[in-house]
């Protein structure tokens, strides 16, 4: 380590709150698939600031627009209105298929207003007894760090010492549809279901084909909102524009964040039809930072690119490329268990246990060799690039993984 990156570190964890654990890597630019640190190494980035840099780093359409904005007008109270918003509003209800769209800048914001939503829909529409609620949820499960968010968490290490928490959820497992039927029928009182297409935080685990038509045919049957957090999987990440995609599956409620900006500007967005939207009325909701004009012109610019330059085709077909060149990998070094993901967000899962520090040496010396990774729940490293990466990179790319792999043998 340089004692130009020591010295950024050590700054960090002298005067930064202790509530992250970064690999010792200091980054000082970037640009589409690559990071630079303040040595001027160059690395991939397979981790894209966990999939919100779908559009390369620093996009220069997105940084055009957002430069454009800033130096015009940056924010204004919501007490007026304001000229890029509309315009904002209309591409994306547009681009997602939906009514209506609730501005707000981070991914656990969006969260909470879903699940607010969904609330006020059942008292409101559905008829359920004030405070009675419930909102189906599913083990595992990562939405973002809010009190309420982490009530229904069962990651001890993101609860503990944190309650009281909020009440109304139901958990239920993952990728089990007669569960969810079960817990549709448990009671008058369900509200909704919020899931994620695909477990992103807890090592991306893909659910079983089929699992998110039939749950959304479920939510129907019972008058229950689906509410997909694709904060994570959405946005071409997987290889269609959302992930419900895969099955033909309209949300009732659908949450993102994330890449809505190309990881320009924190952006968050929950979109829905006006028969959820509606209930929510002036001074029932709102943020200072949502809905800026600035946050508006970045994410109509980060959507026309991922149109623009068939961002879902390319990770639908390099995610093949990907996982192809693993398998191969994990055939000659039984270091690599399992492989699995879609479209450009994958993980391998390492042969080791969850407490073991080997997942994270290996993230070690794929930063040695210009790669960056980190390991998610102990001994799964995800493997999520940019969607602007070509072929030939991800041929560079999984040579480096292998040579890196094979140092551990
Ligand atoms: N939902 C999902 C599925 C996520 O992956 C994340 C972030 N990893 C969040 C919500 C929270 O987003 P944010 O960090 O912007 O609050």
């Amino acid at each position: 380590l340089s004692s130009k990156s020591e010295a950024f570190i050590e700054k960090e964890n002298k005067y930064g709150a202790h509530n992250y654990h970064p690999l010792p890597v200091v980054l000082e630019k970037g640009e589409g698939v690559y990071v630079w640190d303040v040595d001027g190494k160059k690395y991939y980035d397979f981790l894209s600031a966990y999939s919100a840099v779908n559009q390369g780093h620093c996009h220069p359409k997105i940084v055009g627009a957002m430069v454009k904005q800033a130096q015009t007008l940056t924010l204004t109270s919501r007490a007026f209105y304001n000229d890029q918003l509309g315009p904002y509003e209309e591409f994306v209800t547009e681009y997602f298929g939906f009514d209506k769209v609730l501005p707000m800048n981070t991914g656990a914001e969006a969260v909470e207003t879903a699940l607010k939503i969904c609330r006020k829909w059942a008292y409101e529409v559905k008829g359920i007894p004030e405070n009675q609620a419930q909102i189906i949820v599913c083990e595992n499960n990562f939405h973002g760090r809010t009190t309420t968010i982490i009530s229904f968490s069962n990651d001890e290490n993101a609860r503990k010492s944190f309650g009281p928490f909020t009440a109304g959820f139901i958990k239920i497992p993952y990728d089990d549809i007669e569960a969810l039927e079960n817990a549709l029928k448990s009671t008058n009182n369900i509200a909704g279901f919020l899931v994620e297409p695909i477990q992103g935080e807890a090592g991306v685990y893909v659910p079983a084909d089929g699992y998110l038509a039939k749950a959304k045919a479920l939510c129907e049957q019972y008058n229950a909102l689906f509410i997909a957090d694709e904060v994570q999987t959405g946005i071409a990440r997987t290889g269609k524009l959302l992930a419900v995609h895969h099955e033909n599956v309209q949300p009732d409620i659908l949450i993102l964040g994330k890449a809505i900006s190309g990881g320009v500007y924190p952006v968050s967005a929950v979109l829905a039809n006006n028969a959820v939207m509606n209930v929510i009325k002036p001074g029932q909701h709102g943020s200072t930072f949502g809905g800026n004009p600035v946050a508006a012109a970045v994410a109509i610019a980060a959507l026309e690119v991922v149109r623009d330059e068939n961002l879902s085709q390319n990770a639908a077909y390099l995610g093949v490329v990907l996982r192809t060149g693993l398998n191969e990998i994990a055939s000659r070094n039984p270091l690599i268990t399992l492989v699995r993901g879609k479209g450009l967000l994958n993980a391998i899962v390492i042969n080791c246990d969850e407490d073991s520090d080997l997942a994270w040496d290996i993230c070690m010396k794929f930063s040695e060799y210009g790669l960056l990774a980190k390991p998610t729940h102990g001994n799964k490293i995800r493997l999520a690039p940019p969607l602007v990466i070509t072929e030939t990179q991800i041929h560079e790319c999984l040579g480096i993984i292998e040579r890196a792999l094979n140092d551990f043998r």
